[in-house]
């Protein structure tokens, strides 16, 4: 582990000598990364290309790789001490190999303990965020970041991530409480399931709005059809989302705004009898017996049954 001695100390990281100061520019170099990443994400609407990550756009006419150029899931920069990236591939919305005690692991890569794994176990050593890729289709990626590297299980050959500041300071990362395993489960929830909930919904729907075609990914989000706390129908999977701007989500959640299963937008009656300004007008009453925009691909469309579940709760509060 590292070993803080005084001014200007060194830190040993297994052989290699590293100073402060060169800790204390890779750390301003990856909040510049993830600074713009926060940004260049929500404009995509929850996503983010290998393309784009290939030669990220630090701005001031710089530009980083962000991921391996070859498929590699580690990505070790050389000019950098420790990993910046790792790339995982959930083979789908409830696939959770990863994660054990609310925790998420990572698999060492293959063929040794040391290599490419060495830059992963400092970037541990010298407390420096990574970014996790989750990969959710060729060559597109739901980013989390800022996580850590908080212990390296050499048994298992796996490292655990916290995906969170909060699951930094865990006791004994590889034998959680109950509670801390709990408190884990709920922090992957947020961190890795809804991102990655909306990346696939919104762009399932070619970052658009299904009900008024706002392309702007900062506005959108993927609503629910059936609420995730039902266990039938509640899953995180496509078809059971839509993308929605957060006029239209917010609508649709408090009975403003409905959807008929065969796709039909409707609007509540005595809202459609007020009088007021033009985003009344036009974002809510003119909606009304509108075509719901719908995904390019027929597996992603909006499931007619979780509509009818849905549309019955709306038929019911509007009459
Ligand atoms: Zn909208």
């Amino acid at each position: 582990m590292m070993r803080a001695v005084e001014d200007r100390a060194v830190f040993g990281a297994g052989e290699v000598v590293v100073t402060q100061d060169a800790v204390h520019e890779e750390h301003e170099l990856r909040q510049r990364v993830m600074d713009r990443l926060t940004r260049a994400v929500s404009a995509n609407g929850g996503v983010i290309s290998r393309e784009e990550l290939s030669a990220f756009d630090l701005g001031g006419g710089s530009t980083r790789r962000l991921v391996d150029a070859y498929g590699a899931g580690i990505w070790n920069p050389k000019d950098l001490k420790a990993t910046l990236s790792i790339v995982s591939s959930p083979d789908g919305p409830y696939d959770d190999r990863e994660i054990d005690g609310g925790l998420f692991r990572y698999d060492y890569r293959v063929g040794s303990t040391q290599g490419q794994n060495t830059k992963l176990r400092r970037a541990m050593e010298l407390d420096l965020p990574i970014v996790l890729l989750r990969k959710i289709a060729p060559g597109v990626f739901v980013p989390v970041f800022p996580v850590y590297v908080v212990e390296d299980d050499r048994e298992a050959h796996q490292f655990v991530i916290a995906l969170d500041e909060s699951l930094r300071f865990l006791r004994d990362p590889l034998h959680p409480t109950t509670d801390e395993r709990r408190y884990a489960e709920r922090i992957t929830k947020q961190r890795l399931h809804q991102p990655e909930f909306r990346g696939r919904v919104i762009r399932a729907y070619s970052t658009r709005c299904a009900v008024c075609r706002l392309a702007h990914g900062e506005l959108l989000d993927a609503a629910h059809i059936v609420d995730d706390s039902d266990a039938d129908l509640g899953q995180p999977v496509v078809s059971n989302g839509l993308s929605l701007c957060t006029l239209h989500h917010r609508a649709y959640d408090r009975g403003f705004l409905g959807i008929t299963p065969d796709y039909e937008v409707r609007i509540d009656s005595a809202l459609l009898d007020e009088v007021d300004g033009p985003m009344l007008r036009h974002g809510l009453q003119e909606m009304h017996g509108q075509r719901l925009g719908l995904p390019a691909r027929r597996v992603d469309r909006p499931d007619r049954d979780r509509l009818a579940w849905r549309w019955a709760r709306f038929g019911a509060a509007s009459a």
